[in-house]
């Protein structure tokens, strides 16, 4: 029988990844639902070509705009999440949450309800609001799956695993300012930053990777998915990307993960992870096998690992603030109002402004207290910004 699915951000990257996959997999599944922010073309691009009744469009103009346009009466179009009610019935197989930033925490959230599985991307709503959403998984007996593929790899390399865990590696790229001298860092601009020496992804996770900032997330998720002090992480710099978890377990055992840098075996394998299909992949690489290079990252070529000091044990909402700061900083470099350094050098003084550091220790009770630090968090960033601008 098909398997009902959903895809959460249909018209970004891994939502496109994910729906190759569904595109050489057409038997196996049928798509209930697929979301965008803006994307109207792509989206109903993309409905016909899967034949998918229900789609949700969540910026209001772009809404009416396709209201307009659409000729199809079939297919549903609807503004919001809040009509996930009236879209399933019944709980659906598998649910992809690929929106990006904090915006996919709600929609996130909201489709636990509806998912036997949900595969997380969205990051930021795993680091934000991760006490909140591992609630609702249990209550709702959902499986979760995370889709970060680092994550992913750990995940599987500890799943029906009964021993103790000692250490984990976090493998980071280095991005692509890796090897480049600090004057081009310097005048690095947006598409320099962009330009991803192994992973093709969106923009805001891809100067994440340059600036290390994706990586001091990826640490907040992981200790959080696996309940772990962040003591037992090391971060190491592995350009080629080939390794992606080392898992070393109190009993002395090390594990690997290694794959190819393609989004789509993660997502893969979350579709298949309780059945057995073949997904067509390379052969193993033994020139990167032989070359598998791990180095301590220099704190100051990546001065935003020092944000590493200051994350609480517990829950809060200080991720909730370091996460908002960070994208609205993002978001001022790719619109070239800041430099690229100033990312990481902004980021290290507006965590800091007396505001926000009232919320470090506060732990988030609900969404809507989440939503509320993050306008509060963008409102002391753009203050900030005005004024050193
Ligand atoms: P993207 O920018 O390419 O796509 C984002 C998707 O979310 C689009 O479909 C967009 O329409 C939708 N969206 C954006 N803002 C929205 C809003 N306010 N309301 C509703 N929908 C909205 O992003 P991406 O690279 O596919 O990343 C998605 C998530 O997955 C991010 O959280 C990212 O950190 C995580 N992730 C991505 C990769 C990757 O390879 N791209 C790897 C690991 C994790
Ligand atoms: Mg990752």
């Amino acid at each position: 029988m098909k398997k009902k699915i959903a895809i959460l951000g249909s018209t970004g990257s891994i939502g496109k990844t994910t729906l190759n996959i569904v595109k050489k997999n057409k038997k196996d599944f049928e798509i209930i639902l697929l979301t965008t922010n803006k994307n109207i073309k792509k989206i109903l691009k993309q409905s016909k070509e899967f034949n998918v009744k229900n789609i949700i469009v969540t910026s209001n103009y772009h809404f009416k705009k396709l209201k307009k346009i659409n000729i199809n009466k079939n297919l549903k179009i609807y503004n919001s999440f809040k009509n996930l009610k009236k879209i399933f019935k019944t709980k659906i197989d598998y649910s992809m949450c690929a929106i990006s930033g904090i915006d996919g925490l709600k929609p996130t959230f909201d489709m636990i309800k509806f998912s036997k599985n949900i595969g997380i991307a969205n990051k930021e709503s795993i680091i934000c609001g991760w006490s909140l959403i591992n609630k609702e998984i249990k209550k709702n007996k959902t499986n979760f799956i995370p889709i970060d593929s680092e994550h992913f790899s750990i995940w599987s390399l500890i799943k029906n695993d009964i021993h103790k865990i000692d250490q984990i590696i976090l493998t980071a790229s280095g991005g692509p300012f890796l090897y480049k001298s600090k004057k081009f860092i310097n005048k690095a601009k947006p598409e320099d930053a962009l330009n991803h020496p192994n992973w093709s992804m969106g923009q805001k996770i891809s100067v994440d990777s340059a600036t290390m900032m994706n990586k001091v997330f990826e640490l907040i998720e992981a200790k959080k998915i696996f309940n772990l002090n962040q003591k037992k992480f090391t971060i190491l710099i592995h350009p080629k990307s080939y390794i992606h978890a080392i898992v070393k377990y109190e009993n002395g055992l090390i594990k690997l993960l290694a794959h190819d840098t393609e989004m789509s075996i993660p997502i893969f394998n979350f579709f298949y992870h309780d059945r057995s299909k073949k997904i067509f992949s390379k052969p193993i690489n033994l020139t990167l096998l032989n070359n598998l290079s791990f180095s301590q990252p220099n704190i100051k070529n990546f001065p935003s690992l020092k944000v590493l000091k200051s994350i609480p044990k517990n829950d809060t909402l200080f991720e909730t603030i370091l996460i908002t700061v960070n994208d609205e900083l993002v978001k001022s470099f790719l619109k070239n109002k800041i430099k690229f350094n100033d990312i990481s050098q902004h980021l290290l003084k507006i965590i800091k402004i007396k505001e926000l550091r009232k919320y470090i220790y506060k732990r988030p009770i609900n969404i809507k207290e989440i939503l509320k630090t993050m306008n509060l968090s963008k409102h002391i960033t753009i203050k900030f910004l005005k004024k050193n601008a």
